[in-house]
Order: structure tokens, then C-alpha cells, then sequence
């Protein structure tokens, strides 16, 4: 079983090691920033509902998260594995992943935790602003707001899974995407 959650700052090139991953793991990577995206382009009643906070770099509710991640967690192409990427954002909604995947009799069986510091995932986030044009990577308040969150809420995360007794592997997210995805797959132990 491979259930194996993804943690980094905004503009870490958690995005990029996803896709990555993903295919080394041979399972699907489920994006929770991803997913709300997509229903706010598609402007379902969830996405009209967290469109500000997405543009706003807020997070949306755990209420909300939990539900959506839970009802993803429950579907066929996940019964051996995920890999989770922007879940979870704080220390209950680590909580409730621990939950979830042992309702479902699975357990969480690594986190990966990409390490950058603050002024690189800056410059990173301001170079895909220009390139991607993702909405929230071009105001400077917005971005300050998602690298805040990160540290104040989701960083805590990482020791806090490790105290449950998760497998955590710290990644060094200073180096070129290949070098990255190697001490990714070195760490898990794929080749
Ligand atoms: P991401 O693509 O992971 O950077 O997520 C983009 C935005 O989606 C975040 O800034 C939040 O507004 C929202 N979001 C994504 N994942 C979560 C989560 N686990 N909890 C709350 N909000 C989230």
C-alpha cells in the first residue's frame, strides 16, 4: 500500500514531483488545490463558495476540505494508493486524514516533507506568475498570505504526524528538478 502525503511551501516544486511521483508510485495523485480550482472554473456551488478564499490564499474550511477528501479517498482508483498533495493544511485536518484512511482500513505510509527556504520559494513564485499566470501567484499579498499559512498552519503538520508515528522523509527542495526527484525515490526507496 502506498498512501503517501506531499508536503512543501508554495512554489517548493511540489507540483512538479507530484506529477512526478505519481508515476513512479503508480498512483493517482490527488491535488486538493487541484480540485478546487477545477470546480471554480466550472463555478459548481462549492466553487463559487471558496473562490475568494483560493484568490485570497486562504484556506478554505476544514468542514469543507474534509468532506471533499474523504468522498476522493472512498473512490476505486485509490484502494492502494494516493498520493496527496495540499492535504492536509493543519494539524486537524492531519488528524482527520489518520481518521479517514484508517475508516477505510488503510493506513498513511509516508510523508515526504520538500525543505526550501523562504527568499527561494519567493523568487520561485514570482517566475511562475509570469509563466503560468496562476491567479494566486501574482499578488505579492496573496503570496505573502500562502507562504504565512504554510509556516503558521501547515508546516506544524509534518512533526505532528511524525509524533503518530508516520514515516516522515525530509527532502532537501534546493537543486534541480531531477536531483530533487532522486532524493525523493531515494528516500522511498524506489529506483
Ligand atoms: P494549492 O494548489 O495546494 O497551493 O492550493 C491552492 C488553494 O486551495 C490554497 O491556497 C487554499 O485556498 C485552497 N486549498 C488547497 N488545499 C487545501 C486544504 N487542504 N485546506 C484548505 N484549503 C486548501
Amino acid at each position: 500500500m502506498k498512501f503517501v502525503a506531499l508536503f512543501g511551501p508554495p512554489g517548493c516544486g511540489k507540483g512538479t514531483q507530484a506529477a512526478r511521483l505519481k508515476d513512479a508510485l503508480s498512483v493517482p495523485h490527488v491535488s486538493t488545490g487541484d480540485m478546487f480550482r477545477d470546480h471554480k472554473a466550472r463555478q459548481t456551488e462549492l466553487g463559487v463558495k471558496v473562490q475568494q478564499l483560493l484568490d485570497a490564499g486562504q484556506l478554505v474550511p476544514d468542514s469543507i476540505t474534509d468532506a471533499m477528501v474523504r468522498e476522493r479517498l472512498g473512490r476505486e482508483d485509490v484502494a492502494t494508493g494516493v498520493l496527496l498533495d495540499g492535504y492536509p493544511r493543519n494539524v486537524s485536518q492531519a488528524d482527520e486524514l489518520l481518521t479517514i484512511l484508517s475508516d477505510l482500513g488503510k493506513e498513511l505510509s509516508a510523508v515526504v516533507a520538500i525543505d526550501v527556504p523562504g527568499d527561494v520559494v519567493r523568487a520561485r513564485l514570482a517566475k511562475r506568475a509570469d509563466e503560468q499566470g496562476r491567479g494566486d501567484d501574482k499578488d505579492p499579498e496573496t503570496v505573502n498570505n500562502r507562504l504565512v499559512v504554510y509556516e503558521e498552519h501547515t508546516a506544524p503538520c509534518v512533526p505532528h504526524l511524525e509524533s503518530k508515528g508516520v514515516t516522515v522523509h525530509h527532502i532537501d527542495g534546493v537543486g534541480s528538478v531531477d536531483e530533487i526527484t532522486s532524493r525523493i525515490l531515494g528516500a522511498l526507496g524506489i529506483s
